[in-house]
């Protein structure tokens, strides 16, 4: 018997990851508008009682089998998010965004998908040395298969070689661009995904780059305390991701064979090479002490006046992870059709299509997309045979923000 404490557990995540209110959830179980979100706040709770005609409902309000709401509770436990500009991030969404990276875990552990193990070395050096920084990059570079003076060819596929589980980011936190934490030691990294409400390549790039960086520098430490803290590890994580993008040498190289001048015609050149933006070679420069303040502030002036700030020339490729994606084929064992390995996989763990489809969905993604709850209305699919007990304990989702 599952009590219903950890039905109400496995409700919440699932209501949280789906993006659904506890209101909506309401009406779409009792068919009617409840005055208050009271009913799903006891059952959440675990202070109401399931028969088996609720759990039934629960579960088509959920887009779930019910077995998926007996099989216990979450046992994973997951770090604190790392998001950039988290300070402004709504609570609300960043527990949506945790909610659905659990429920991945939890889908990626049951299938027994394949990964890679976790290769992002950890880094033991002073973070305030922008040296160690950049000599740390190289590590992780080598770490994932990138030759010394190579161009970062993809850095989702990097992400993945390294054994981050990269989810794409639909939501409000679009504009945060990006979020990391391990969820039971597996690293977990959501991106936005590119259009119009979305994020160009080379943002996506130097996002992924960041985030693989915090991973790696701060995964020992505690959110940080006040806001100029916040902005040190940011600057650390942005180092990092310029280095690992654009590493010193071989980027002076270029530059000296382009002339040896910071020109915004250079920087577009070394941009269509290293597939990082021009404004962050600004940054990049600085950082290599080749240009000083008042240079930087002059490029910045100039990238202004041409517009630049919203759309800058020279687009780069958006790029997509491929692990999942294989890893869900595998396990379907079918070849290319994305479509049925997807089905499997959300047969066998008793999730609706459409959930676990959004995971490998790295298409461009309109405005309207984001913050757009799961449909209600789709397919449930039964599995009596996919049953299974959980057990352990799990910090609450609400509980574990910062
Ligand atoms: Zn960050």
């Amino acid at each position: 018997m599952t009590s219903p404490a950890a039905i109400g557990e496995r409700v919440r995540v699932l209501r949280l990851a789906a993006n659904i209110s506890q209101s909506e959830l309401a009406r779409a179980i009792t068919g009617r508008d409840v005055p208050s979100n009271k009913l799903v706040s006891q059952i959440e709770n675990g202070r109401h009682p399931i028969d088996d005609d609720l759990l039934s409902t629960l579960a088509i309000g959920l887009q779930c089998t019910p077995e998926f709401l007996l099989r216990g509770r979450h046992d994973a436990v997951s770090t604190r998010p790392w998001l950039r500009a988290y300070a402004d991030a709504n609570a609300k969404t960043v527990d949506s965004v945790m909610a659905d990276d659990l429920i991945a875990h939890e889908v990626i552990t049951t299938l027994q998908l394949k990964r890679i193990p976790d290769q992002i070395p950890l880094f033991h050096d002073d973070l305030n040395d922008g040296d160690a920084i950049e000599r740390f990059a190289d590590e992780v570079r080598v770490a994932a298969d990138i030759a010394p003076d190579a161009v970062v060819g993809n850095a989702m596929r990097a992400a993945d070689r390294l054994g981050c589980v990269v989810l794409p980011l639909v939501s409000e936190l679009g504009r945060h661009l990006g979020m990391s934490h391990r969820i039971d030691g597996v690293p977990f990294v959501r991106v936005s995904r590119p259009g119009e409400g979305g994020v160009p390549g080379d943002r996506q790039r130097f996002t992924i780059a960041h985030e693989i960086g915090h991973l790696g520098l701060h995964s020992h430490m505690p959110p940080p305390a006040t806001a100029a803290d916040a902005q040190r590890i940011e600057r650390q994580a942005h180092r990092f991701a310029s280095a690992f993008l654009a590493p010193a040498q071989p980027l002076i190289e270029d530059w000296e064979r382009l002339g040896g001048r910071v020109t915004l015609s250079t920087l577009a050149e070394l941009k269509a090479t290293w597939g990082i933006a021009i404004k962050a070679l600004v940054v990049r420069f600085q950082q290599l002490g080749i240009i000083d303040a008042d240079q930087a502030t002059s490029l910045y002036k100039q990238i202004s006046k041409r517009g630049w700030n919203k759309h800058e020339p020279v687009p780069t490729t958006n790029e997509e992870p491929i692990w999942l994606q294989r890893a869900l084929d595998r396990r379907a064992r079918t070849e290319p059709a994305i479509e049925e390995a997807v089905t499997i996989a959300a047969r066998v763990v008793g999730l609706s299509e459409r959930m676990v489809s959004r995971w490998i969905d790295w298409s461009s993604v309109s405005s309207e997309d984001v913050a757009l709850p799961i449909p209600l209305e789709g397919r449930i699919r039964r599995t009596p045979s996919s049953r299974r007990e959980g057990h352990g304990e799990v910090t609450p989702i609400s509980s574990r923000r910062r």
